[in-house]
């Protein structure tokens, strides 16, 4: 569709960026980006007669498109050319630059490629770079020495890209990145930009390895502006690999302290269940602290997110008494519920949940053990 769209729209259309690479690498990817060379907004809308499934939004002011299909894939289209209107009905600002110009304001030369996909051009790689050889020579490039001044979230990146591909940097690439740490660039980031870039961190099976860098290299210090105790362990790797994302944010920051955690929080922008669990493990471990009764203790485990003690469990401090509780909590054989007691009785109301913790206590604790016993202790 895209080929046949640009033959009808006489303008030359390429695959860009991250499809080019991971093609070349033979490593399996999902985004496709294309750039237009030409009216993006008049190509997305005769590509859109194409793919009637599709749902077309366009961002003028940065001249691009996505179309969006029900399943949630998408496709990006930038474009070379763009009309600009600076209010309704002014008369179009027409922009143009070139392909080169747009390859020039990517990332690294790894993502500065493009194939053309026009039926007499098919499969050409345009590399102005040297992508193509970087990527054999497994290195991590910027296009210009003031990329990362440019663009801080580039630094995080290079780290994601570099440990994704166990690639390395060139020298002055590595170079660059250390003075951009030191002139605190980072302080120029904005939360939503750092906090996507570590999410996208955090989604990555090797996820570790990058985390051990970004602290190593002393660029999430110097984001913070202070040194945080960020838990990037590699022991972890092969059971991480089935972590969601929460637990990997929860155990990412479960060596700071409780005071740490929330200042962090307040510098990150995260999804209400990321933060919402956050703010759970910091109550629960600080109740975990203290020292709590087994029915105390089973009835802050049951309220928590199973993520939460997931984490709280691996934790050498909390471990023993979580599972110990937990154990405890296999004892219970519960076979009331609020309308076996309405059955018996019982009157709607608050009364129904104290019995019923009153039971599950008792079956905690082992006071009881089978079912004739839960009925006596329902009644009492
Ligand atoms: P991934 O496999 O992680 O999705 P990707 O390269 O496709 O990698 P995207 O974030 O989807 O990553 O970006 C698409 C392309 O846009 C990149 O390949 C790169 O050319 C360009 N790009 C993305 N972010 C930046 C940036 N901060 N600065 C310059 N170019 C960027």
């Amino acid at each position: 569709a895209v080929r046949d769209t640009a033959e009808e729209e006489q303008c030359s259309v390429y695959v860009v960026g991250g499809f080019v690479r991971d093609l070349l690498l033979s490593v399996p990817t999902q985004d496709l980006d294309f750039v237009v060379e030409g009216s993006g907004g008049q190509f997305a809308q005769a590509l859109m007669k194409r793919m009637p499934n599709g749902k077309l939004t366009q961002h003028i002011t940065f001249g691009t498109a996505q179309i969006i299909f029900p399943d949630g894939s998408h496709l990006d289209i930038a474009s070379t050319r763009w009309e600009h209107y600076s209010f309704p009905g002014a008369l179009p600002q027409v922009e143009e630059s070139c392909l080169r110009d747009d390859l020039f304001r990517r990332d690294f030369t790894i993502n500065s490629m493009a194939i053309c996909l026009n039926t007499d051009r098919f499969g050409e790689l345009v590399d102005y770079y040297g992508g193509k050889q970087d990527l054999q020579q497994g290195k991590i490039r910027f296009l210009h020495n003031i990329s990362f001044i440019d663009d801080p979230t580039r630094m995080i990146r290079a780290i994601r890209f570099a440990e994704r591909y166990y690639f390395s940097f060139a020298k002055e690439t590595l170079d660059a990145l250390y003075t951009a740490i030191e002139t605190g660039v980072l302080g120029k980031l904005s939360v939503e930009r750092f906090s996507e870039e570590m999410l996208l961190i955090l989604k990555e099976n090797n996820y570790l390895a990058m985390g051990q860098t970004l602290v190593k290299c002393g660029l999430l210090n110097a984001w913070f502006g202070k040194e945080l105790a960020w838990n990037f362990n590699l022991d972890d790797a092969e059971e991480s690999v089935n972590w969601s994302l929460n637990i990997r944010w929860l155990s990412s920051v479960s060596r700071m302290d409780s005071a740490e955690i929330e200042s962090l929080l307040e510098r990150v922008c995260l999804n209400k269940s990321l933060r919402d669990e956050t703010i759970h493990y910091i109550h629960l471990r600080e109740s975990l602290k203290e020292s709590l009764s087994l029915s105390e203790m089973d009835r802050l485990l049951t309220k928590a997110p199973k993520e939460v003690v997931f984490v709280l469990a691996r934790d050498e401090s909390y471990k023993h008494k979580i599972s110990e509780c937990l154990k405890a909590a296999q004892r219970i054989n519960m076979s009331l519920d609020g309308k076996a007691l309405i059955k018996m009785g019982v009157k709607q109301g608050p009364e129904i949940g104290k019995i019923l913790d009153r039971v599950r206590m008792a079956w905690l604790e082992g006071k009881i053990s089978t079912t004739e016993e839960e009925q006596l202790m329902a009644r009492k």
